[in-house]
């Protein structure tokens, strides 16, 4: 499980998360050995996003994974309507363009799963979950290749290959050993994630509730609602004291149905963590390429995180093709990676940080003053007017600004 049964591949993957998971299975497909090295010993990952928009379903259409991802458990919406202090703004997919005119929210675990299971068809992919990559091989100045704890047994390992591709998420490891530094920016908010569970009379759709008493993102997942409380930076621990009366106080004031439920909630099972925005100038260093998180990390804003990532992926194994077909890749190769991906990913962020001053939640430590109401962002307040707007904001979220497909030598299985 935590090993590779080769010494040498044509293409090493670190983390499998939906960056590593899609690179994987497009290497494997199109005949490239590929070993995908995942830490954990296996997908399931309450904490992460599970918005999936239609480039990435367009894509899975592609990969004639469209069926088999509809069957999975999801919550389909053809609008989010975010709802602040003094009005609300819409999202609305239905009139995409294409077969989707909807945003699917799916468990990752679930995701992550199904591409593993397909990719697991080729002889040509390999998957060691409890894998954990600590050191490059590097020759001449050149990345050859990994070493990697098999965490089952104790045992390291070394595993060769032209190509190290790092997707191992904002904390990245080979990033460190690459001695990269990615330029961060301010980031006013961290996040707590909360098991509610659902009752009748609840919701069906996903909540979206922005006020001065607290930002709330609960997604429906059948019979809980897997919520997202946006806090001050760094101040999870205060949220958390008193036995977490600030966050079953909040909870209740932003979804008062959810209120009954609150007594119940039990503090050591909130989880925290940092949101960041960063992002490398140099995607590379001979020998390796870093993509998805591991060279931009992503806000939770409008949900984009994994879809990027996917897209980072796409790219990579579109433009890399023929360069790991023949087993040699140059920084030349690797930097065009980088040069169509990165106007994508910055445009991106730039609209994040943005947004995130507009989506500012009260904070557990000035929870005494009086909350001054959160009014609309000015932009979305003059523009929500115009009927047009909710599609056109639909549009922007659900395919970015450059949406990646299954062109040149990776061929698509079905077209969209
Ligand atoms: C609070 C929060 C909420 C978010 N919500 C959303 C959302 O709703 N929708 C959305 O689209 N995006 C969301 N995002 C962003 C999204 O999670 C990321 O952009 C996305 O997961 C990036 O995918 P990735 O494959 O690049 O990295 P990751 O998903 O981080 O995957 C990296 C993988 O590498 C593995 N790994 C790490 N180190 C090693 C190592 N040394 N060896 C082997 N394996 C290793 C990890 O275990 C992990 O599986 C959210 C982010 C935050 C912080």
């Amino acid at each position: 499980m935590g090993t590779i049964p080769k010494s040498s591949v044509g293409c090493v993957v670190v983390g499998g998360g939906p960056a590593g998971m899609v690179l994987g299975l497009l290497l494997a497909r199109s005949g490239v050995e590929v070993a995908v090295l995942e830490k954990y010993p296996d997908f399931l990952r309450d904490f992460r996003g599970d918005t999936v928009h239609a480039s990435t379903l367009g894509l899975l259409d592609e990969l004639g994974l469209g069926d088999r991802f509809a069957a999975l458990p999801q919550q389909r919406e053809q609008r989010l309507t975010m709802q602040f202090d003094d009005g609300v703004v819409t999202e609305d997919f239905s009139r995409l363009p294409g077969r989707h005119q909807h945003i699917a929210l799916v468990p990752q675990w679930d995701f992550l799963n199904l591409l593993a299971d397909t990719a697991a068809a080729s002889p040509n992919f390999h998957l060691a979950q409890d894998a954990e990559v600590n050191d490059l091989i590097t020759v001449d100045g050149q990345v050859r290749g990994v070493r990697y704890l098999d965490k089952n047994t104790g045992d390291t390992h070394e595993l060769t290959a032209p190509l190290v591709v790092a997707a191992d998420g904002r904390h990245s490891t080979v990033r460190r050993l690459a001695g990269l530094q990615p330029r961060g920016s301010a980031t006013p908010h961290d996040c707590l994630y909360i098991r509610i569970p659902r009752a009748a009379g609840d919701p069906d759709h996903t909540v979206l509730r922005f006020s001065a008493t607290g930002g709330l993102i609960m997604i429906n997942r059948g019979d809980y609602w897997q919520a997202a409380l946006l806090i001050g930076k760094g101040t999870a621990d205060f949220a958390r004291a008193d036995n977490a009366a600030w966050v079953r106080r909040t909870i209740s004031r932003l979804a008062p149905y959810t209120a009954d439920r609150m007594t119940a909630l039990d503090p050591t099972t909130i989880a925290s963590l940092e949101i960041r925005i960063d992002r490398l100038d140099q995607w590379w260093i001979p020998g390796a390429l870093l993509i998805g998180d591991a060279a931009h990390a992503m806000s939770p804003i409008a949900g984009v995180g994994i879809n990027l990532a996917i897209q980072d992926a796409v790219a990579t194994a579109r433009i890399l093709l023929p360069a790991l077909r023949r087993g040699h890749v140059t920084t030349k190769d690797l930097a065009r990676v980088q040069r169509r991906r990165h106007w994508p990913t910055l445009l991106t962020q730039l609209a994040q940080e943005r947004a995130q001053e507009h989506f500012v939640a009260a904070s557990p430590t000035d929870d005494t003053h009086p909350p001054v109401p959160l009014r609309l962002p000015q932009p979305l307040r003059t523009l929500r007017h115009w009927s047009g707007f909710p599609h056109l904001f639909g549009r922007l979220v659900a395919f970015g600004l450059r949406p990646e497909h299954l062109t040149g030598p990776l061929k698509p299985l079905t077209h969209a």
